[in-house]
């Protein structure tokens, strides 16, 4: 078979192992070069991503870069616009193909089309695959061939595909075997890359790639729970596997004084680990468990992973969800908005200890316990009656594992404005922190100035001035906060 000159274009797939599109790369190609893009659409500090999330993908480049270097060929970490790159590259470098694993966001599909066109103009061969779901979007319909709109249906189509068609457990051993070495370019040709008008950096200096992605440099990276990198999410994974932390998964996974979750979000979200193997630990410890108890804590975070997958599908088949509310009717709620509120709730200063803890660990940690982000969604739209998509687009710019489908149907779930059946879900946050905070440990953790109040008084958010330190007085009354939400709810038609 004719072995050509390739591409491969790495986007949320920052890993060389056990990567479907690079693997069919790397077996078909004569000369093979990686190439990564930073997109200003995607990398938009005020719209798109955090600096938290930054640090996670430059240090995961950087490991890249050195992992195409061992294997005999060089990752060009590009800075533009891939519409104009993409193509500009392949015609300096006169590749044949280009691979790529394909993403389900709508502005990522727009410009993938738009690219497939002007490389196919220039004829050349675009082969794409996707990995970034366990199961194909496209095979997951009803028997009316429709796409599921409500989770639990979906995750029993899904687990029973799986179970059906038993992965690529194949491909899995062969893409380790085969992927001893590639044949990048020659010293002539990287100089004349270096001496093109094409923007970017090909050195193996730290500097350049800091230049581009730490400007505003994440601070906390010793807070952040999730690890960059290919070998930190595989370390991440077999901790969380290994140590049996998942074998108790559902009974601690709600508790967030505790990390008894897998921190794997930010890797499966950049694809510094692929969504395989984390399925391969989760039946690896499915086999080695001793009991019914370990079995069901096992399943339960399978249904995690499966609730990722059930957001990536629902926005993959309406992509209108990334504009607004599923829900039509929640485009007429009549939201108050006020600015002095948000101000309070994104720095953690409400007065409410169990939202302010949470907002914290954000702040200064680029993540949040998943049953905290629920309490503060709550809050936001049901207490504070502020627009659910303005909370949505804080996350974006704070987390380290920022999603578009996860954050927008966490969002809302939370509003209650999404597929979710249940439309009037209210969280009381005291409540919240009583049964899931019962000792208090995460509130004392992210605001030490509470740390002398006695347990029930400080789930229940009553402190006395005396002993408030610089701690804010409630900003609002719970109760009367709802009980106007409802009114205003069923004010809409
Ligand atoms: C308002 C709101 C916003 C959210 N925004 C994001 C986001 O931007 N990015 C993101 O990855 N997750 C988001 N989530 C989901 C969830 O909170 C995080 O995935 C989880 O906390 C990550 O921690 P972990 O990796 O330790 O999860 P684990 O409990 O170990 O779960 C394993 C994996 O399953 C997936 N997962 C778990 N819970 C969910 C869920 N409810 N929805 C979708 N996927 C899930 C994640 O990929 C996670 O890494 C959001 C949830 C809410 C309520």
């Amino acid at each position: 078979m004719t072995k050509f000159r390739s591409i491969f274009w790495h986007r949320r797939d920052l890993r060389i192992e056990d990567n479907i599109g690079l693997f069919e790369a790397s077996k078909n190609s004569k000369n093979l070069i990686g190439v990564y893009v930073l997109d200003p659409n995607l990398l938009n500090l005020n719209r798109t991503t955090s600096e938290a999330k930054n640090w996670f993908l430059g240090e995961s480049l950087l490991e890249l870069q050195k992992n195409w270097e061992r294997r005999g060929s060089c990752l060009l970490i590009l800075n533009g616009d891939p519409i104009k790159l993409i193509s500009k590259l392949a015609d300096l470098i006169k590749a044949e193909c280009i691979y790529w694993n394909e993403n389900i966001e709508p502005y990522e599909i727009n410009r993938d089309k738009i690219i497939t066109e002007q490389l196919s103009k220039d004829k050349r061969k675009v082969y794409t695959f996707l990995d970034q779901l366990i199961v194909n979007p496209i095979n997951i319909k009803t028997n009316n061939h429709e796409p599921y709109k409500v989770y639990g249906p979906f995750y029993r189509k899904w687990i029973d595909l799986i179970n059906t068609t038993s992965l690529s457990a194949n491909n899995l051993i062969q893409i380790q075997k085969n992927y001893e070495k590639f044949v990048g370019l020659n010293d002539r040709e990287l100089l004349s890359l270096k001496n093109s008008n094409l923007n970017y950096c090909i050195t193996k200096k730290r500097i350049s790639i800091d230049n581009l992605l730490f400007s505003n440099r994440f601070k906390n990276t010793n807070l952040c729970p999730c690890k960059p990198g290919e070998s930190g999410s595989i370390k991440q994974l077999n901790l969380f596997i290994h140590s049996e932390v998942i074998n108790s998964y559902n009974k601690s996974r709600d508790i967030p004084s505790l990390e008894t979750t897998s921190h794997l979000s930010a890797a499966l979200n950049l694809g510094t680990i692929s969504c395989r193997a984390v399925w391969n630990g989760s039946q690896m410890a499915r086999n080695i468990a001793t009991d019914e108890h370990q079995i069901n804590s096992i399943d339960s975070w399978i249904k995690e992973l499966a609730w990722r997958e059930f957001y990536q599908n629902a926005l993959f088949n309406f992509p209108e969800l990334e504009k607004g509310p599923y829900r039509e009717k929640w485009l007429n709620f009549p939201w108050q908005n006020k600015h002095s509120w948000f101000e309070a709730w994104a720095n953690g200063l409400t007065g409410i200890p169990i939202v302010d803890a949470a907002m914290r660990q954000l702040k200064h940690s680029g993540w949040m316990h998943n049953r905290c982000r629920m309490i503060v969604a709550s809050f936001l739209v049901k207490d504070l009656l502020i627009d659910w998509r303005w909370g949505e687009l804080f996350f974006m710019k704070n987390l380290v594992d920022g999603d578009l489908a996860s954050n927008n149907g966490g969002w809302q779930w939370s509003a209650s404005s999404g597929m979710d059946p249940k439309p009037m879900r209210i969280f009381n946050p005291f409540r919240q922190a009583t049964k899931f905070d019962e000792d208090g440990n995460y509130i004392r953790k992210w605001i030490p100035e509470l740390s002398h109040i006695s347990t029930p008084n400080l789930l229940a958010g009553e402190i006395i001035p005396e002993e408030r330190n610089s701690y804010p007085k409630p900003i609002i009354n719970h109760k009367n906060q709802t009980s106007i939400f409802k009114e205003l709810y069923s004010s809409i038609k």
